[in-house]
C-alpha cells in the first residue's frame, strides 16, 4: 500500500520552505500548491484576483484570509491531488488552519514540517533572492514586515500543530539535500 502524503510546510520567510516543498513533491510524485506562487500567477495574468493581492504582497502583508482560503479552496477541488499534495505557503494564520481541516475533513494532515533557521541566516538569504529572482517582495524593509506578520500571525501555528499532533521540527541550516534528508527521515519514523 502507497501511503498518501499530505504535507504542510512551516517555516520563517527564507527558511527554505519552497525549496523543499518542490524536492518533496518531487520525491512522493505529488503536486506541490504554493499559495506565493498562485497569487504571483495572478498578477502576472492580470485578475482581479491578482490585483488585489498585490497591495497585501508588495507591503510585506497577509492576503486577507478569505480570499487565501477560496483559492486554496478551489486548487483543492482539483483531482490532482488525491493522491495527496504538499502545502507550501499555506496556512498562515489560525484561521486558515482551522479552514484546512474543514476542507480536509476525513483527510487528515499526515505531517506539518517546520523548518527553523536563525533570523540571521535568514534576512541575507532573502536580500540574495531579491538580487536573482526580482521579486518586488523582497526589499529590505518588506522583508522585516514580512518577518514581523510572521512572527505575530503565523508563528503561533506551532502550537497549533503540535496539540493536532501533527508537527515535525526539522533543523533547516545546512545544504539543501541534506535538509531534504533529514525530512524524509523524520516523515518515515
Ligand atoms: P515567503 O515564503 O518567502 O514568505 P511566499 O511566496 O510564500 O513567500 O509568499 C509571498 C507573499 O504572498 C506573502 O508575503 C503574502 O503576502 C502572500 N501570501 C502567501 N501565502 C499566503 C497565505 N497563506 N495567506 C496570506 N497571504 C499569503
Amino acid at each position: 500500500m502507497t501511503r498518501v502524503h499530505r504535507i504542510v510546510m512551516l517555516g520563517a520567510p527564507g527558511a527554505g520552505k519552497g525549496t523543499q516543498a518542490v524536492r518533496l513533491a518531487e520525491h512522493f510524485q505529488i503536486p506541490t500548491i504554493s499559495t506565493g506562487e498562485l497569487f504571483r500567477q495572478h498578477i502576472r495574468t492580470g485578475t482581479e484576483l491578482g490585483e488585489l493581492a498585490a497591495t497585501y504582497i508588495d507591503g510585506g502583508n497577509l492576503v486577507p484570509d478569505d480570499i487565501t482560503i477560496r483559492m486554496v479552496k478551489e486548487r483543492l477541488s482539483r483531482t490532482d491531488v488525491e493522491g495527496g499534495f504538499i502545502l507550501d505557503g499555506f496556512p498562515r494564520t489560525v484561521v486558515q488552519a482551522e479552514a484546512l481541516g474543514e476542507m480536509l475533513g476525513e483527510e487528515d494532515i499526515t505531517a506539518v514540517v517546520e523548518l527553523w533557521v536563525d533570523a540571521e541566516e535568514v534576512i541575507p538569504r532573502l536580500l540574495n533572492r531579491a538580487a536573482t529572482e526580482a521579486r518586488s517582495d523582497d526589499t529590505a524593509e518588506v522583508i522585516r514586515q514580512r518577518i514581523k506578520v510572521y512572527r505575530e500571525q503565523t508563528r503561533p501555528l506551532h502550537e497549533y500543530y503540535i496539540k493536532e499532533g501533527t508537527l515535525r521540527e526539522i533543523n533547516a541550516v545546512g545544504e539543501i539535500e541534506q535538509i531534504t534528508e533529514r525530512i524524509l527521515a523524520e516523515l518515515e519514523r
